[in-house]
């Protein structure tokens, strides 16, 4: 990406309300001269502020009052964050201080970020590829370590240095198989397809490796959805309660006393999972209960497991039937709850895994956590980054086209065709960083940042 030479923008960069201190942040080709002017120098007739030292000034506004004072910053391109001029003024806290000198910077000719702008600067000025700059958004509105950690890695350059190592593989790979393109098989020899079909499967497993890595990247960062069903009274607040580990839903022995569905979001070793009880799907005359039904029914949809609850001790009825037979083809897992009232465990329907708590003792909870990671998809071992959806299909489109390339190798006689899924597998990687066909995501990507970031 080439050098923007954009406008100069401003945002306040601390979060809106009081607080100790309050960050103005400047970044352009007049962030310097901006910054001056507010701290009451003449552009014109003043040295440049040095680099990186942090200075105490008074900040004016335009007609000449003191608006604060505080310390201010100067990160001349390119070494900043946006790869710009870069200034920092910062002052107090206060949010009308804030606003007053930002309203001098917009006077003095800077222009109000869009919110991510200063990311996406930093992006097109090539100071961080598209994934870190998105684990910059991650980071900021990470809501567990396990996310933190994950973004911060990302951003580091984790996620980016893998995708690299592999297109770079992939180019060598490339070459290979056009450095052959003018010669017959007979005068390449047997090493030439050896080393493609070599080159060819360990890129498989690398791309496959990281997919997988990526994918619970991406689950982790965008967290998950379960949901609780079952009967009145077999226990869904119970279990609700018991997962979230506090007196989140009510718990009545009346049936039908969740009337909508109640969310709770717990954290699961890390993971954010938004937990839904539903209203028991019941046929109800129940005008509340009704409208809970519908609403249940819509987001049944878009979770990715669905805690199917029943009574250990009543067993199987034909009302639990009823309710699996109407849940939708999402992965479910039977929970027979009431352990501690049973000696024997009931008979589960055909073909259903089951696991046995009792909600009130806390007995098997343990257990039932661990499946549900598992069943999330989520093992320990394998996140080390954050990621997002769009970089889980990119890679995916990469590995396809990887194994496209495998089947071309193995009909032989197509060497154009391999090297063009070589090069659509390379393209796909290169999304995935943002360095190339990204323009109509960004504005997509950056929207959803904070402003001042
Ligand atoms: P829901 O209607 O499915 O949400 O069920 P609740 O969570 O409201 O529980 C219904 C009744 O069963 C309440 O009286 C709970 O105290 C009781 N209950 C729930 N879980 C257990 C359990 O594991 N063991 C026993 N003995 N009672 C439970
Ligand atoms: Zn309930």
């Amino acid at each position: 990406m080439s050098y923007v030479q954009g406008d100069t923008i401003v945002a306040i960069a601390t979060p809106p309300g009081e607080g100790g201190v309050g960050i103005i942040r400047l970044s352009g080709p007049e962030a310097l001269q901006i910054g001056q002017s507010l701290c009451g120098q003449i552009p014109s007739g003043s040295q440049p502020w040095p680099a990186r030292q942090a200075h105490f000034r008074r900040f004016y506004s335009p007609d000449g009052l003191v608006i604060d004072h505080g310390i201010t910053l100067y990160f001349p391109a390119p070494r900043s964050y946006t790869g710009e001029d870069v200034v920092e003024l910062q002052g107090h806290g206060s949010p009308l201080a804030l606003a007053a000198l930002l309203q001098a910077c917009v006077k003095h000719g800077a222009r109000a970020a869009r919110p991510g702008e200063f990311t996406e600067r930093a992006f097109l000025n090539g100071r961080l590829d598209l994934a870190q700059a998105e684990a910059v958004a991650d980071l900021i509105h990470a809501r567990s370590e396990a996310q933190v950690r994950a973004a911060a890695a990302s951003l580091e350059g984790v996620f980016s240095n893998a995708v690299a190592a592999i297109h770079a593989q992939l180019l060598q790979l490339l070459a290979l198989v056009e450095a052959g393109l003018d010669f017959s098989e007979e005068d390449l020899g047997a090493a030439h397809d050896i080393a493609i079909h070599e080159g060819l499967i360990a890129l498989q497993q690398q791309l496959q490796q990281l997919l997988l890595q990526a994918g619970q990247g991406a689950r982790l960062a965008r967290g998950g959805r379960v949901i609780i069903a079952g009967r009145p009274n077999v226990g869904k607040s119970s279990l609700m309660n018991a997962l979230a580990q506090r007196d989140a839903a009510i718990v009545t022995p009346v049936p039908g006393t969740t009337r909508d569905l109640l969310r709770e979001e717990i954290l699961l070793d890390g993971l954010p999972i938004e937990l839904i009880d539903t209203a028991g799907l019941r046929d109800s005359d129940d005008l509340v209960e009704t409208e809970g039904i519908a609403r249940a029914r819509q987001i049944l949809h878009s979770a990715q497991l669905i805690l199917m609850v029943a009574d250990a001790q009543t067993g199987w009825q034909q009302d639990d039937q009823i309710i699996l037979d109407e849940l939708p083809s999402i992965p479910k897992l039977l929970v027979w709850n009431k352990l501690d009232l049973v000696d024997t465990l009931p008979e589960a329907p055909a073909d259903a895994s089951a696991c046995a708590i009792s909600a009130l003792t806390g007995l098997g909870m343990a257990e039932l956590r661990a499946q549900i990671m598992v069943r999330m998809g989520m093992d320990h071992n394998v996140w080390a980054f954050s990621a997002r959806e769009r970089h889980v299909e990119a890679l995916a489109r990469a590995g396809d086209k990887v194994t496209e390339a495998g089947c071309l190798q193995k009909a032989a006689g197509h060497p154009e065709l391999l090297a063009q899924s070589l090069r659509e597998a390379a393209h796909a990687l290169a999304q995935v960083t943002g360095k190339i066909d990204v323009e109509d995501l960004l504005g997509e990507i950056f929207s959803r940042f904070c402003i001042g970031k």
